[in-house]
């Protein structure tokens, strides 16, 4: 099923609210097979209104409008389209009284534009608002259905939800568009599409791939774009098929970011993890911790960012520093060993580099990384880490671009790279 969706408001316009409405409602309603072909801004100005709808509908048989509820004199969608699609106003009493008690329970007292809201025109259906004051609106005629929301995004995600997609199922058999996704560390875009290439030449022109890049992630989705074409293997299949072609290169399987990759392995896993951060202050530790639950896997993490600091507490070798310098593979790897004996862990990784933007140097220059994991526990492939006294080392060093917010952001995704063997 196509839908438009007209976003109405001076204030999107001039660029001081971001639509994100139409954002939320292209993912959402796109996951239950309702397709936004098109999304319209106008003013709050009844004949810009008209013209949208016109248009609109000449196109597609759903549309969706949010924006111009309130109950002050600039907001006008409500009166315009009494005047599109005819008719007066009645009351309608399940939100009037819905207003009361929220109005009691705000210790307010309801003026007469707030009992306006209850006001709705006769040709609509109410669409209740549990969590505002104005509701939305469902009108149909023979051209279609225009759905009618405020513009305060929680109302318009709670209406959608709770009022809207029920309906729309109710009435229309949808057909949803089905997504699956991945995620790539450390492969530039240019590298994974050729990679893919034969796979890509094989997948049928039912199906799409697209490359969605995030600092040094790439997410990857496969999308069905039309179902049920004769001799269609499916989704499962073509799916496992990019799994197969991408072997290693595949960090995740699923919509969730490189951290809580990590996290999830080392909740299910159960492993007490640690870091020794030192460029990244934190950051990398902070974005582990997102996850709920992960006091159980991460009893704590060293934040090093001085030479002191790195000897005093991480037990890193002055002479180490000395020759080779705070950022070096030596001595991040010191860092890495100090905090997994210090928790008696079972993984610990380390940071240290130069976020800029000054302080690099020739040999050294801003951006330069070094990237350490250690863990006593042995990985599924070997390849490219290193065994001694019983500690297995993964370590990397690379050049990251970027401010310093981007060079913690992909400092971090880079070292979450480093568990990929023990997944
Ligand atoms: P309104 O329904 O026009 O009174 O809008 C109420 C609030 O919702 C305003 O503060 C707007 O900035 C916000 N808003 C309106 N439209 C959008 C939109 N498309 N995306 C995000 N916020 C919006
Ligand atoms: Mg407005």
């Amino acid at each position: 099923m196509k839908a438009e969706i007209i976003t109405i408001g001076d204030e999107l316009l001039i660029g001081q609210t971001i639509d994100t409405n139409s954002a939320w409602l292209g993912q959402t309603l796109g996951s239950v097979g309702i397709q936004i072909v098109r999304k319209t801004a106008v003013s709050d100005n009844k004949q810009a209104i008209f013209n949208a709808l016109d248009s609109s509908l000449s196109q597609v048989s759903l549309v969706i409008i949010t924006g111009g509820l309130g109950p002050t004199r600039d907001d006008i969608t409500k009166h315009s389209l009494v005047e599109y699609f005819g008719g007066s106003y009645r009351t309608d009493q399940v939100v009037l009284a819905h207003l009361e008690e929220l109005f009691a329970k705000r210790g307010r007292k309801m003026m007469e534009v707030n009992k306006m809201q209850a006001e709705l025109p006769e040709r609509c259906q109410t669409l209740f608002n549990k969590v505002g004051t104005a509701p939305g609106m469902w009108f149909e005629d023979h051209r279609g259905i225009v759905i009618s929301l405020p513009g305060v995004p929680n109302e318009v995600q709670w209406i959608t939800q709770h009022e809207i997609i029920p309906r729309i199922q109710e009435q229309f058999s949808l057909k949803s568009r089905e997504h699956r996704t991945l995620l790539c560390l450390e492969t530039p875009e240019s590298l994974l599409s050729k990679h893919l290439e034969s796979f890509e030449d094989r997948l049928p022109p039912s199906y799409s791939l697209a490359y969605l890049p995030q600092f040094n992630s790439i997410r990857l989705r496969l999308s069905q774009v039309v179902q049920d074409t004769d001799g269609d293997l499916g989704m499962e299949h073509w799916f496992q098929e990019l799994q197969n072609e991408l072997g290693s290169l595949c960090f995740g399987i699923g919509d969730k970011t490189a951290a809580e990759f990590v996290a999830e392995f080392a909740l299910n896993r159960q492993i007490q993890l640690v870091g020794a951060e030192s460029c990244t202050g934190g950051y990398t530790t902070n974005q582990l911790i997102q996850v709920p639950g992960m006091s159980a896997a991460i009893p704590g993490s060293i934040i090093a960012y001085s030479n002191q600091v790195k000897m005093d507490i991480l037990g890193v070798n002055p002479q180490t520093l000395e020759s080779h310098g705070a950022v070096s593979l030596e001595v991040g790897l010191e860092m890495a060993i100090g905090a997994i004996r210090m928790f008696n862990a079972d993984f610990a990784f380390s940071l240290t580099g130069i976020a800029g933007p000054s302080g690099g140097s020739a040999e050294k220059p801003v951006g330069t990384v070094v990237l350490n994991l250690v863990s006593t526990q042995r990985p599924n492939s070997i390849d490219g880490i290193v065994e001694t006294d019983g500690l297995y080392i993964h370590q990397k060093m690379k050049q990251i671009p970027g401010n310093r917010l981007q060079f913690m952001q992909r400092a971090s995704n880079s070292v979450f790279a480093l568990f990929q063997p023990w997944f």
